[in-house]
């Protein structure tokens, strides 16, 4: 017995098509018309769009930051994420100091185990690049199907790795068909910048911006480039936030290097202005690099129609406002960093960028489901609507909206940083690998993720998507 689901339009990242669309089991077994079988159920989704679950790339469950843990933990987290159009997510598995790899991992399946709403994979974050650690590299890519490794160029004496470092743990992952993430901004700059502002009084949130301008995140980012260039390894520039980065990377993939880039929904829709305000309630918006001046989103959304940017990735790294924010109070340097957001990723660049008109239905799934799954080692599995594919679907009525609100989100943090946000189009149904698992936008299944092993890159793979205007 299957599911058919009839009358709706089926988007992919290089198609927009009216088909009707059955599921058999955990995958999608057939599109086209006339599908349906005897013991079938049908749906009627007639209006509605028919999207690859979306696929975010970039989140921090259960991360503890030294002060305190997010607010959000796997099954928080995840819940949200399936609610607001999520299927899978990839979250930064974090190396403790002097721990290894397999140790960091085993963590973070504790962390999720059982609990997980949508599919899952991790990323490494490696901070403490001991021989050991290096040596588990090649280990990690075989036996636990982990294909992607995280680099910090900030954060000073806590994750940040030096640039003999970023140079060696490239050339491995170059070898092992492995893909190294890198936060770019110059750690050195940014302590020397947040010292001098304490010495001179300045302690609010917005120092927090004042310390981190954009200029360390275009150095970073150049070096980044070059150190891809002396290596050969493939790169993946996280939370791209302003145009001067972006034009670096940009000069890097015209030269043919290795450079993809990911953005996030707060830089494409928030912006400095969060930072004038009275008092200390900018905290919510100190996230590492901070919100740019208002004339680079629309670069970054000319990113998202060309390719130049292949993800858009939440960052979603939530901290209460009462109680953990507030931990930086008289000291802006001692402010969680992070944001919620895996809720309304999708909702987001949906609304602000396909309802306006800024970027294509095929553009909007290649932000948000297609360029994950291709960067990341899990295309054709997800990431599209495919026969053979994970049946991974959201049914996405456009013609409903919602405000984004804190009293009616499902992340489990105090505030929203979209609030009262309109938002275009909601999710009505969301399939994982063939379950209903939300019905009518509520949520109908228990915890049923799991973990996703990911493959290894060959050698010139094509990660690009290749959209249908
Ligand atoms: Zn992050």
């Amino acid at each position: 017995m299957g599911t058919v689901l009839c009358g709706g339009t089926i988007v992919n990242a290089d198609s927009v098509a009216q088909e009707d669309l059955r599921i058999a089991g955990e995958m999608i077994a057939s599109i086209g018309k006339n599908l349906v079988q005897p013991g079938d159920q049908q749906i009627d989704v007639s209006g509605c769009f028919l999207f690859p679950g979306g696929i975010d790339p970039h989140t921090h469950f259960d991360l503890d930051v030294g002060s305190t843990t997010t607010a959000d933990d796997f099954a928080s987290g995840s819940l949200a994420a399936i609610l607001g159009g999520t299927t899978t997510v990839i979250d930064y598995a974090t190396q403790s100091r002097g721990g290894s790899l397999a140790d960091a991992l085993a963590t973070w399946h504790a962390k999720a185990a059982g609990k997980s709403y949508v599919d899952f994979g991790f990323h490494l974050a490696l901070c403490d690049c001991t021989p050991q650690a290096l040596a588990e590299l090649a280990a990690v890519a075989e036996r636990d199907g982990v294909v992607s490794v995280k680099l910090y160029m900030a954060y000073k004496d806590v994750m940040q790795v030096g640039d003999a470092d970023l140079l060696r743990v490239m050339q491995i992952c170059r070898d092992q068909g492995m893909l190294v993430c890198l936060h770019c901004e110059n750690g050195e700059l940014i302590a020397a910048l947040v010292t001098e502002a304490k010495a001179a009084g300045r302690l609010e949130p917005a120092q927090h911006a004042a310390t981190r301008p954009e200029v360390v995140e275009a150095e970073a980012v150049a070096r980044a480039v070059a150190i891809a260039e002396l290596s050969g390894c493939p790169i993946y520039i996280v939370h791209v936030s302003s145009a001067r980065a972006l034009s670096l990377i940009r000069q890097a993939q015209q030269q043919g290097l290795p450079v993809a880039a990911e953005t996030c929904p707060q830089y494409l829709v928030l912006d400095a202005m969060r930072y004038d305000t009275q008092g200390f309630s900018a905290a919510k918006y100190v996230m590492s690099p901070p919100l740019r001046e208002k004339h680079n989103q629309e670069p970054l959304w000319q990113g998202l129609q060309d390719g130049a940017i292949a993800c858009v990735g939440s960052d979603h790294c939530s901290f209460d406002f009462v109680g953990q924010k507030e931990i930086g109070r008289g000291d802006f340097s001692r402010i969680p960093n992070g944001i919620p957001g895996v809720e309304n990723r999708f909702g987001l660049l949906y609304s602000c960028g396909v309802a306006t008109g800024k970027i294509s239905l095929s553009q909007f799934v290649a932000c948000i489901s297609t360029g994950p799954a291709k960067q990341f080692g899990l295309y054709p599995r997800k990431g599209v609507l495919a026969v053979g594919s994970d049946a991974d679907i959201v049914v996405w009525d456009p013609g409903q909206s919602c405000l984004i609100t804190a009293a009616s989100q499902t992340q489990r943090v105090d505030y929203n940083a979209y609030e009262g946000i309109e938002q275009q189009g909601r999710v009505r149904e969301v399939f994982l690998r063939g379950l209903h698992a939300v019905q009518a936008g509520r949520i109908a299944t228990g915890p049923t993720g799991c973990y996703l092993m990911r493959k290894k890159r060959q050698q010139g793979e094509d990660t690009a998507c290749t959209n249908s205007r």
